[in-house]
């Protein structure tokens, strides 16, 4: 009989086995009786078997009490993982109360096991999440797990989130239903996820409450979200339409690409054309630029624009005024150019404004018409290219545009005539000028006639208010000078008369004159004896008074003479002139022991040098007579170099002038002292400011009582 080996068998086996050998032994000894040798052998070989087993039975009993020992370790193990867990366990039982519950779960509920053990989880949870709990715990009964998101209440402090996941345990842990429950603080989670929808809603606010339109795009340019702007903007077919339908409005349709690669791109505005009854053109300022993610390829791309039609229409309305703000700056420039122009001749004047202000306009015709009867003449004119029209061409009133700025008295600006309400005019069959500008121009009250501007062509632009004022100044500033040549002529005229009569007074008067004082010497001659003394004083008298009459007539006759034999202006050295004059007074000078000193030289002016040297001989020798008793004259001429002219002065150290004097010392026979005291008539410096006049220049005095007068001259720069 062969057994199996001890070593395979179990404990159990083992011990039936033991069994069965005492069994056989019993068996043994009872048959020993019958035969010995055999039952001899066999009853030592069943003891060495039960040695054996016994043995073995000893070996398994060790090994199962060393089995006990490591179950214990692992049972403790598990327990310190258990208790030391850093997640919160708890045993539930079957009516949700708490059984145990590990150091982390004490510490996350605050309390001591004393304080938790017995009671219902219930009571350490939120009011907010006790639904929440029962829900959780239904679920474990019925699926054997849950997991559940809900806010614990701590002894103290405030609630925090957790994470409670929950598993039906096995039987073996008691009686009755459990469960395990691990909570897990997810506060800081909680924290960041809020922060995160935080962001969110803040993203979302700003995403949809932006004036911009905005657009997000994926890779396969379809639209991700749109914004309310980008619906009011493009529409709501455009909301759902693809992006390219918008980026071929605003013609960047390849730009998309450029995002995706990731670049920004901006599109300079873009006139949009509107859609629809309601839609009107828009000027759309657009941008794209790719919305990138740390450590993730570009998967999106934002698509802005914005409606930007308010502002640019202030733009160009800005342009446009800039435009009208220069052509006015322009108006006032050829303005200021034609009121420069040198006052010489004022036809010439005249013409050239008409050439300046048409070039301006841009216009072909430019002329001054002088109404005359029922016709208009040309008194001025300038054309380009030249025509055939002349000064002093006449036209029958009726058949010029100028009519109509007459009669409205105002000016009349037709830009293209053919398209205007004047386009059977007279003037528009007779001469087919398309384009005409121009205004009446009054001298005085009355009606002169008008400067008008035109074309054959239509102007190239509308003309504005701007062009209209400039002729209105332009008008007025004709008239200026038509009246102010009027004047001159006048006074030319008069100015003749008056020389004329001075001069046939003074050279007529002379004659009796020379009668009186022939008569008085006579009678003195003749009668002398007869006469007393006092007779004789009254004829000094007369005498006297005869000869400062002829004086007086002589130097009146030599004031209406100048000018009127004057030899035509020719360039005069001045230094020339004051050298003459100074040695004309050479006795003078040298009886006063005076000295005259040119301190810089004198320029070369246009004039009459005969008329200049008798201008500084008066200064002069005014300078030597007006001198101070007490110090000789001193004289200094000097002169100084201006823009457009030059200033000579003749400064002395004599008795000087008051200031209120200043002006009427240049009158004729203006005296302040008497014959006795200075000799002289008083004509010097009228004479002086006459030929000054005649030079168009200028005259004045300043002076300190006591120090000394500065005469100064200003004569227009020589050739
Ligand atoms: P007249 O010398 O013959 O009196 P003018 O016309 O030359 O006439 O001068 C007018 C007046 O101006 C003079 O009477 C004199 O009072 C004053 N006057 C002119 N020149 C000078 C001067 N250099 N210094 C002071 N007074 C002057």
């Amino acid at each position: 009989m062969t057994r199996p080996s001890y070593r395979s068998m179990t404990k159990e086996q083992l011990e039936s086995e033991n069994l069965s050998l005492i069994n056989e032994i019993e068996t043994l000894r009872k048959s020993i009786k019958s035969g010995p040798g055999e039952n001899q052998r066999k009853f030592s070989e069943i003891l060495h078997n039960l040695q054996v087993h016994q043995e073995e039975l000893r070996t398994q009993n060790e090994e199962l009490r060393q089995a006990q020992v490591n179950v214990e370790q692992i049972g403790q193990r598990y327990r310190d993982l258990f208790e030391y867990s850093p997640v919160g366990y708890f045993i539930i039982d079957d009516n949700y109360a708490v059984l145990d519950a590990n150091i982390a779960g004490m510490g996350m509920l605050g309390r001591t096991k004393g304080r938790i053990a017995g009671k219902p989880f219930l009571l350490f949870v939120e009011k907010s999440s006790r639904q929440d709990l029962d829900a959780h715990f239904a679920e474990v009964k019925a699926l054997r797990r849950s997991s559940t998101e809900l806010w614990l209440t701590p002894d103290q402090g405030p609630a925090f989130p957790v994470i409670l996941e929950s598993v039906q345990l096995g039987d073996g842990w008691g009686g009755g239903w459990r469960c395990l429950t691990t909570a897990m603080n997810i506060t800081d989670r909680k924290r960041a996820e809020l922060a995160l929808q935080e962001s969110e809603t803040r993203f979302r606010a700003i995403f949809e409450q932006s004036p911009l339109a905005m657009q997000i795009v994926d890779r396969q340019s379809l639209s991700r979200m749109t914004n309310r702007a980008w619906v009011k903007l493009w529409g709501d077919e455009a909301r759902a339409a693809s992006p390219q339908a918008v980026l071929s409005k605003i013609g960047a349709e390849e730009q998309l690409a450029e995002g995706f690669a990731g670049r920004s791109v901006e599109f300079p505005p873009v006139l949009v054309a509107g859609e629809g009854d309601k839609g009107e053109d828009r000027w759309v300022h657009g941008y794209l630029y790719p919305i990138r993610q740390q450590g993730v390829p570009i998967t999106e791309v934002a698509l802005v624009n914005e409606d930007v039609t308010d502002r640019k229409n202030i733009e160009l309305a800005l342009a446009e005024r800039g435009e009208s703000l220069s052509r006015q700056y322009e108006n006032l420039r050829v303005l200021s150019e034609i009121s420069a122009l040198p006052p010489s001749n004022s036809a010439q004047r005249l013409s050239e404004a008409l050439a300046l202000a048409r070039q301006h306009l841009d216009l072909s015709m430019g002329m001054i018409g002088r109404i005359d009867g029922n016709r208009l003449t040309i008194e001025h004119h300038s054309t380009s290219p030249a025509t055939e029209i002349a000064d002093g061409t006449s036209f029958d009133l009726g058949g010029t545009y100028c009519t109509l700025a007459m009669e409205q008295g105002d000016v009349v600006a037709i830009t293209h005539m053919a398209l205007s309400p004047y386009a059977d005019h007279p003037c528009y069959r007779l001469h087919g000028l398309e384009s005409y500008i121009g205004a009446p121009i009054y001298v005085g009250a009355s009606l002169y006639g008008a400067v008008s501007f035109s074309s054959l062509t239509p102007n190239h632009r509308q003309f504005d208010d701007g062009d209209k004022e400039l002729l209105r100044l332009l008008a007025r500033w004709i008239a200026s000078v038509l009246e102010e040549d009027a004047i001159r002529r006048e006074l030319a005229r008069s100015n003749i008369e008056l020389e004329q009569f001075a001069y046939v007074a003074s050279h007529d008067l002379r004659q009796p004159l020379r009668q009186i004082s022939g008569y008085v010497s006579l009678l003195e001659r003749r009668y002398s004896d007869k006469l007393d003394a006092e007779a004789h004083e009254f004829i000094a008298f007369a005498r006297d008074g005869a000869t400062r009459m002829d004086r007086l007539i002589a130097d009146l006759l030599e004031f209406s003479r100048i000018g009127r034999n004057a030899k035509p202006v020719a360039p005069v050295q001045l230094g020339e002139t004051v050298n003459e004059a100074i040695a004309n007074l050479s006795a003078s000078i040298s009886e006063t022991n005076g000295r005259v000193q040119v301190i810089n030289p004198l320029p070369m002016v246009t004039g009459n040098a005969m008329d200049l040297t008798r201008l500084f001989q008066n200064l002069i020798g005014n300078a030597i007579k007006y001198r101070m008793e007490e110090r000789s004259p001193e004289v200094i001429i000097s002169t100084e170099a201006k823009a457009m002219s030059h200033v000579i002065t003749v400064s002395d150290n004599g008795i000087g002038i008051e200031p209120d004097y200043f002006s009427t010392i240049f009158g004729v026979f203006k005296r302040l002292h008497t014959a006795e005291k200075y000799e002289g008539s008083g004509i010097g410096l009228a004479i002086c400011k006459k030929i000054i006049d005649q030079h168009n220049g200028r005259i004045w005095v300043d002076s300190q009582i006591g120090k000394g007068t500065s005469f100064h001259v200003e004569l227009p720069r020589g050739l």
